[in-house]
């Protein structure tokens, strides 16, 4: 099974896809996780996207594509993968259709209005990849499931934010067309709680 979370920035991508991923026995590739790291550790990759990724633009596509090719084809993918925030644009999608197409493409849906508060409420666990929002587990400094510390995304400021929708609505969105004219996509309301979603989307895999 091989499954692509589609969705604009705090539409629930990365909350869903840890479910998706351990109820299916997939292989969860996030891209923004995979480049924080890089940055978190000071690599040369990481150097390369810190300044892009804080003013919320895309990495470079030959970068971006090469680390996905080249983590799919660890062992661990052999059987499929979920990937969240890969593809991101048309380019991204046809190199993917190249070498590992998606059978299936989950596109989650909400208001983008709603996005903001959802983004600036949002607290992230370096450790786990886990994010939470102040709103169900308030303002508190560990991590609910780990311990870990939980930390503010640099691009999770409402100027930045911004800059990730307007890129969403450009260079992502148009995904949604490109995948439903390949008769993949599964359309998922994500303004509902996060185990309704995640029930939703079990049912529409069945
Ligand atoms: P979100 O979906 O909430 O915006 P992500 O963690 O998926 O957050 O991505 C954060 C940032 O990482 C993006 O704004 C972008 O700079 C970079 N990034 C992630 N995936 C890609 C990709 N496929 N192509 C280019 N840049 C990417
Ligand atoms: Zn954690």
């Amino acid at each position: 099974m091989k499954i692509i979370l589609l969705g604009a920035p705090g539409s629930g991508k990365g909350t869903q896809a840890v479910k998706i991923a351990e109820k299916y026995g997939l292989t969860h590739i996030s891209t923004g996780d995979i480049f924080r790291e890089n940055i978190k550790n000071q690599t040369e990759l990481g150097k390369k996207v810190k300044a892009i990724m804080d003013e919320g633009r895309l990495c470079p596509d030959d970068v971006t594509c090469e680390l996905v090719k080249d983590r799919l084809s660890k062992n661990d993918c052999k059987n499929g993968y979920l990937l969240d925030g890969f593809p991101r644009n048309l380019f991204q999608a046809g190199e993917l259709d190249k070498f590992a197409a998606p059978d299936k493409v989950i596109n989650l849906i909400v208001d983008l209005g709603k996005i903001e508060r959802r983004i600036t409420g949002r607290r992230s666990c370096p450790k786990c990849n886990g994010s939470f929002h102040i709103d169900f587990i308030g303002d508190v400094k560990t991590c609910p499931t780990c311990g870990g510390e939980l930390v503010i995304r640099k691009d999770d400021n409402p100027e930045t934010v911004k800059e990730r929708l307007s890129v969403y609505e450009k260079q992502t969105a148009p995904l949604v067309d490109y995948y439903t004219a390949q008769g993949k996509v599964i359309d998922i309301d994500g303004d509902q709680s996060i185990d309704d979603v995640f029930s939703s989307i079990v049912k529409a895999l069945k």
